[in-house]
């Protein structure tokens, strides 16, 4: 881990993370292999210097450019959900954000694909993930919508931005008998869906009420 506090006192220590994993089994996680990623990527590494003592609420936190770090709870839920047909071997993730999500995904499954289009956040994502010596992410700066094709299909898809209705082309580069988890809604609200692929049916379901930032078009 970088030097910053990577030892972990106070606010920041493994003592701090293991009660936010604990409240997060209380709240319905059950996937072990979730809560002992949770347990073991340091949040805090993945904020501003000047919120790491909140790092460990479980709570969304901003990472600048008007973007936040998702709730620990959800990052938690939308990954168990991910894993539930058995690991997958290669994830997409859109809305690479501060790369937590990522890191996670990292410590879970083989190979990472994560999506940014905002550029000044993948580069400190990519600074992050390198801190944290997780080297099976590979980060794109482009936009979401159109997926990322050359490593298609993903055995997992996982989306931490609304679209207001499913991408096209995300269900075109989810794998046979793959997995894709989003937030699908208006700004403020959304359906948390599981979509199954079987052939050319997807099966949808809807698991939760979220709140994320709104999937945009275009990089910038
Ligand atoms: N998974 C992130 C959460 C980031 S918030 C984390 O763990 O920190 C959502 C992110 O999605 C923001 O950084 C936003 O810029 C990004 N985003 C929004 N629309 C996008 C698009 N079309 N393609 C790629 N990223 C997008």
């Amino acid at each position: 881990m970088r030097e910053r506090n990577a030892t972990g006192i106070g606010m920041t220590s493994q003592r701090t993370r293991d009660r936010l994993v604990e409240a997060l089994a209380a709240q319905g996680i059950q996937d072990e292999r979730v809560l002992t990623a949770l347990r073991e990527v340091p949040r805090h590494l993945f904020v501003d210097e000047a919120l790491e003592s909140r790092a460990y609420e479980n709570t969304p936190l901003p990472i600048g450019e008007g973007q936040t770090i998702s709730q620990p709870w959800v990052v938690a839920r939308m990954t168990e959900l991910l894993l539930e047909p058995g690991v997958p071997e290669r994830v997409l993730e859109v809305g690479t954000g501060s790369g937590y999500q990522a890191a996670v995904l990292a410590r879970l499954v083989p190979r990472v694909y994560s999506i940014e289009r905002i550029g000044s956040l993948l580069r400190r994502a990519r600074e992050r993930l390198q801190a944290a010596r997780l080297f099976n992410c590979q980060l794109r700066h482009g936009d979401g919508y159109e997926g990322w094709p050359e490593y298609a299909p993903y055995d997992g898809i996982i989306v931490t931005a609304a679209p207001e209705a499913l991408p096209q082309a995300l269900l075109e580069q989810l794998a046979e008998g793959g997995r894709l988890v989003a937030p699908v809604g208006g700004a403020g609200y959304q359906e948390l869906l599981v979509v199954d692929r079987h052939g050319d049916e997807y099966q949808q379901r809807k698991v939760a009420g979220v709140s994320f930032v709104p999937m945009l078009k275009g990089r910038t």
